[in-house]
């Protein structure tokens, strides 16, 4: 794993050539490949079914999984690489790929045995069977550590789990599910991984979204679901670790979901600042115009440092830490600012877009619709707010 060096990324303010290149392959690829499905997820909450195994297929899942599991062998860098270009071309599709390959691959990589990444890491990264993680309950949001009620019970050599599980990114569609429960009787909290097939699992429902539609979200059932004792992932009331470990790589990646939407709102809004004319002249010629696409551009330029500086420290945190320290507070304030930026940046994009900007049809409308997430999902902007403060103060 890379250290803190003067050749290391975290001091560098730019893409490595390999990773520039690594970034436009996977840009061409979802610009071709993805965009032309982005209308219609959006319109009809349609999802491509052979979405995942296009990615495996093109060695695009599984980025930093070793090899001898399937993966890549490369790094959680380059992951976030992958989901700035599919946040710039089909954000319902980075979503997608995030809960698969970061919460329910990582989670996998980072705290099971070896028996159990061999029982799944190989088909998730070859894209033949789709992971999820659920963790979120009815009452267990931004207290999720001291609220999950979902309980497992020691029964013989197995367990057997019992509760509710909601807005699980994938959940209504995953094949493997990484399940976080509490001990019954009231205890710690412990992880499992299961296959979607396990009798007493249940998908309750699909709920539909504002943003980011077609990628499946959903309402999960455990009713005396029995599972086998290889199912539990990380040890008996260690669930705890394995949330910590898996959250600030989760929060750097979703920065670079946000960073591509944000680099696409902009490159649209230039775009229609030339092009379109009023009081005989393009709009762009305006200086009230130019000063929103100022604003945009700076906060662009600032969100790229920002991911970039926090994907390369997730990069370097060891397996056994996260939830604590620089990287808890660097992490949080990378995807802090890109949410409170997105905010910014495409209430101005709409306002350039005029009344397009306004109606369903026009992407800068679909885009104006999908970043409101990224203020809530993986930890709120409070929450945020509440590391990064707790962080200084310690
Ligand atoms: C699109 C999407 C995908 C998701 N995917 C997944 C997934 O795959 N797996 C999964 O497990 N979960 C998933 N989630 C759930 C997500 O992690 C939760 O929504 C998030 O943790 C916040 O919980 P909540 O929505 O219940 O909000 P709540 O916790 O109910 O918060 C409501 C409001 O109160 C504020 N608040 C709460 N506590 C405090 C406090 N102490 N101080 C100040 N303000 C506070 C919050 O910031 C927020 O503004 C997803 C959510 C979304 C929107």
């Amino acid at each position: 794993m890379r250290g803190y060096g003067p050749d290391d990324m975290s001091t560098r303010f730019d893409l490595t050539s390999e990773q520039a290149d690594f970034l436009e392959r996977i840009d061409t690829f979802a610009r071709e490949e993805l965009y032309p499905h982005a209308q219609r997820m959006d319109d009809e909450d349609w999802f491509p079914d052979d979405f995942f195994k296009r990615m495996g297929d093109a060695g695009f899942l599984g980025v930093s999984v070793p090899t001898e599991w399937g993966g890549q062998g490369l790094s959680i860098f380059e992951g976030g690489l992958i989901l700035q270009a599919l946040g710039r071309w089909n954000h319902g599709l980075a979503l997608a790929y995030l809960c698969h390959d970061s919460l329910c691959m990582n989670t996998i990589l980072r705290n099971a045995d070896d028996e159990q990444k061999q029982w799944a890491l190989p088909d998730l990264c070859a894209g033949t069977k789709v992971g999820a993680l659920a963790m979120t309950e009815p009452e267990a949001g931004s207290d999720l550590l001291g609220s999950i009620s979902t309980t497992a019970r020691k029964d013989g050599d197995g367990y057997i789990l019992n509760g509710t599980k909601k807005f699980i990114g994938n959940g209504p569609t995953a094949d493997i599910l990484m399940v976080m429960t509490r001990a019954d009787p009231q205890g710690g909290l412990s992880a499992f991984m299961l296959p979607s097939d396990s009798p007493g699992f249940e998908v309750v429902r699909n709920i539909e979204k504002m943003g980011f539609r077609g990628t499946t979200w959903g309402e999960l059932s455990f009713e005396n679901c029995r599972l086998p004792a290889e199912s539990l992932v990380g040890g008996w009331n260690r669930g705890h670790r394995v949330i910590m470990r898996g959250l600030d790589i989760e929060r750097a990646l979703a920065a670079g979901i946000g960073l591509g939407i944000a680099e696409r709102a902009l490159e649209l809004c230039v775009e229609r600042a030339k092009e379109r004319r009023q009081f005989g002249k393009a709009i762009g010629n305006y200086q009230l115009i130019q000063d929103k696409l100022a604003g945009m551009y700076v906060r662009v330029e600032t969100m790229r440092t920002m991911t970039y500086r926090a994907l390369a420290a997730a990069e370097d945190t060891a397996y056994d830490q996260g939830g604590v320290g620089e990287i808890h507070k660097l992490t949080a304030a990378a995807v802090l600012y890109v949410g409170e930026s997105l905010n910014w940046i495409l209430n101005q994009a709409v306002q350039i877009w005029g009344a397009r900007g306004y109606a369903w049809e026009y992407e800068i409308n679909r885009l104006f619709r999908a970043i409101k997430v990224l203020e809530i999902g993986g930890g709120t902007t409070e929450v945020r707010k509440l590391i990064i403060g707790q962080e200084l103060m310690r």
